[in-house]
């Protein structure tokens, strides 16, 4: 008998990643991934991270084979669903891979996400990779010291049958066409490898129409994909396919591109991301590429340099005007989120159980999420019995949105009601029956003139992009090659990477030193060390450099955040001769309290863990536990006292409630410098970003990932290897043996 596999249309979202990757939920496992994709109404979806040993171990635990180069998850794996399709939903193997290199004299990071057809390839790489010396297993997403092009290569020696598609390729720091540290077109970066290249990614920062306006993308077909770093995520991009549900099939209508196989793309507004438009935001300047051309990409307030965002990058090496005139254009859909959009018919946030309550009952009805947004004809979407949500879905699948743009750090908004419908956002009205009249016109594809910018163009000298120039200190003849580099790095963000026996204190002290000589004033610099020792070191060190009388303030953690809290102490319900408590005293309060013997270590440690994650007392599930934590709370303060964990603890807190103290420290402190950054936790973590909120700030931090020490208190080696994605501008220098 020949048998056929039957087409079907659905839903696929490729990249993403597991609870592998940095800074992601813990909810990305196989069960929760195949429960999310079925309520979004997703078929198909990426594992993500199968470069990753563990997490292709945990997959082939949860998965069992499906169709060709398809899996699905096990029965007794599956979560309850009120969704349609009952979990039905496929795994393909995908991952994705930061490269981060040299070409041309210019620093290149590009991600990628690479297909493969089965666990062997995905284990082959895996052991090439090792074999090549990369750590592949401290991050889902691994970073490779390798030209992209040579990984390709590299790959494509494995199995001709992997997919290589560039990832969201307009992000200024980490894409292909990227601003910051990617090239001007997809050859100049993999040469006569290119040909291997069929599809590129418009990530979030795009839409189809943005890429149409560059002639030489026509080749490549757009895959539209989340990026997901949490279950909530899927499906923010995705992709329509009418094929047979196979590896083969799919991967053959993304190389060709056919229309009666490779449908289109559903895009979320890209309008919405933070670096959509140009502009100054601390003077409130927000422009559109033209404008900024206009105004020669000075900030007309204050003068400065405007932070120039993607649309403007795409406008750059764009040669079209209208889009359409690409002629191999997909299908593309617009869409908003249903909870974004449920959260703007309420006026509550979409985390909210109201919110939820709803999102849950409309999908009980529906089948699913995008059945909803993308399927039902406005008359079932009436039956469902919400009139807003009617109007809202008619209003934004024919793009009769309100836009803001986001600019310079600032997310953009998207909404479906203007701010004068009075009935949008009205408690309780999420079911009240309305009349609604809209008075919006179809939003276009390009919102400015993009022909009077290509003509600007043509006179517009950009300036360009200052390097960092570092000049040679005083101390060059006592320091290598690298110690000099991050003692004459003056502004900006950067990770010194010193193991033992690297000069690391010296370069810290020499570094001040270097700073105060080159007139910053010291009282403006932060020093922050683990140890008492260390701190000691250091001011010894600088005393014994600077001439200086004033010096800069050195300290510990904890000494840092017991002189804000010593200044500060009446606003904490405390006086100024607060004492601190021990592990002792600990003890004794909570026997007091009635806590059991063997009980007292565990609710020391919980506090602890409560504390250092500037979580609340409520947020421990146990109400008995929380019941003691409030009574040793309300001890401390009747007793006049802290412990340990409440000079950061309390000093956020503090920090969260009085913005103007915050505001006093963050122009105080202009250079802060923090040693053994891999020893930090997530409060002192959270501190940091909250003195240094500018996106490439003059942080300096030194430390070495593979000599965590103070794990105990709760360190967390993530935050020095996230450092880099924290601070895209930032500069890393690696301290070699002195
Ligand atoms: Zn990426
Ligand atoms: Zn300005």
């Amino acid at each position: 008998m020949c048998y056929k596999a039957k087409k079907m249309k659905f839903i696929a979202d490729f990249h993403i990643h597991s609870h592998y990757s940095l800074a992601t939920s813990s909810e990305l496992t196989p069960e929760h991934l195949a429960h999310k994709a079925n309520v979004k109404g997703i078929k198909v979806i990426g594992s993500g991270d199968f470069t990753h040993p563990k997490w292709t171990a945990e997959l082939k635990e949860k998965l069992i084979p499906a169709e060709e180069g398809l899996f699905k998850l096990k029965e007794e794996y599956k979560l309850p669903t009120t969704a349609f399709d009952s979990q039905e939903t496929r795994f393909l193997l995908t991952a994705e891979i930061s490269n981060i290199y040299k070409k041309h004299d210019k620093v290149r990071k590009i991600h990628s996400v690479i297909f493969a057809p089965d666990f062997e390839v995905a284990t082959k790489i895996q052991n090439e990779l090792q074999k090549q010396k990369f750590n592949i297993t401290s991050d889902g997403r691994p970073i490779l010291g390798l030209d992209v092009k040579k990984m390709l290569e590299m790959f494509l020696d494995i199995s001709d049958r992997i997919l290589f598609v560039p990832a969201h390729i307009w992000t200024p720091w980490f894409s292909i066409l990227g601003d910051k540290s990617g090239f001007n077109s997809v050859e100049e970066c993999f040469e006569d490898m290119s040909k291997y290249i069929y599809a590129v990614e418009t990530g979030l920062s795009s839409d189809p129409p943005m890429n149409w306006l560059c002639s030489f993308l026509d080749k490549y077909n757009l895959l539209s994909n989340s990026d997901a770093h949490s279950p909530d995520k899927l499906g923010r991009n995705a992709n329509i396919f009418d094929t047979t549900l196979s590896y083969s099939s799919i991967i053959n209508a993304i190389k060709t591109g056919n229309p009666t196989e490779f449908i289109g793309t559903i895009n979320f507004f890209p309008e919405e991301g933070k670096y959509h438009y140009d502009g100054h935001r601390k003077c409130n300047i927000c422009f559109n590429p033209l404008e900024t051309i206009r105004h020669n990409e000075k900030c007309p307030v204050c003068g400065k340099k405007l932070t120039v965002g993607v649309m403007s990058r795409v406008a750059e090496i764009s040669d079209r005007i209208n889009p359409i005139e690409r002629k191999n254009r997909l299908e593309f859909y617009s869409l908003i989120p249903l909870k974004e959009i449920l959260s703007e018919i309420s006026g509550k946030s979409e985390t909210t159980k109201e919110v939820t309550q709803v999102y849950n009952s409309l999908v009980v009805k529906a089948g699913s999420e995008f059945n909803i947004l993308l399927n039902m004809s406005i008359e079932e979407i009436k039956n469902l019995g919400n009139e807003k949500l009617t109007e809202a879905i008619k209003r934004m699948r024919n793009r009769e949105v309100f836009i803001k743009e986001g600019f310079d750090g600032e997310f953009g908004a998207v909404k479906v009601f203007g701010k004068d419908e009075k009935n949008a956002g009205v408690k309780n009205m999420l079911f009240a029956e309305t009349n609604f009249e809209t008075t919006l016109t179809p939003r276009n594809l390009i919102s400015f003139d993009l022909e009077e910018y290509h003509k600007l163009k043509l006179t517009f000298k950009k300036e360009p992009e200052k390097d960092i120039i570092i000049e040679k200190t005083k101390f060059h003849s006592q320091v290598n090659e690298e110690q000099e580099a991050s003692i004459g790095h003056l502004e900006g963000a950067l990770l010194i990477v010193a193991g033992p026996g690297t000069g690391k204190t010296r370069t810290l002290a020499f570094r001040i030193a270097n700073l105060i000589e080159k007139g910053v004033s010291p009282e403006n610099i932060l020093a922050i060390t683990f140890t008492n020792k260390a701190s000691l070191e250091i001011k010894k060190r600088i005393k014994s450099i600077v001439l200086e009388d004033k010096m800069p303030d050195v300290a510990t953690f904890h000494g840092f955040g017991f002189s804000i809290l010593k200044e500060y102490s009446t606003k904490l319900d405390r006086t100024k001769d607060f004492v601190i408590i021990d592990d002792k005293d600990k003890k004794n309060i909570l026997k007091k309290i009635g806590v059991k013997e063997n009980q007292v270590n565990l609710i020391i440690d919980g506090i602890s863990k409560v504390k250092q994650n500037l979580k609340e007392p409520s947020d421990l599930k146990d109400s008995e536990a929380e019941k003691i934590f409030n009574i040793y709370e309300n001890i401390l303060e009747k007793e006049n006292c802290f412990d340990l964990d409440d000079l950061i603890y309390q000093t956020v807190k503090l920090f969260i409630k009085f913005n103007e103290i915050l505001t006093l420290y963050q122009e105080k402190y202009k250079w802060i410098m923090i040693d053994e950054y891999q020893d930090i936790n997530y409060s002192q973590y959270q501190l940091i970003r909250m003195l240094m909120p500018d996106a490439n700030p003059n942080l300096c931090v030194i430390g070495d990932p593979n000599q965590a020490i103070y794990g105990f208190r709760g360190a967390d080696v993530k935050f020095i290897n996230k450092f880099i994605y924290d601070y895209p501008a930032s500069k890393v220098y690696q301290l070699k043996k002195s």
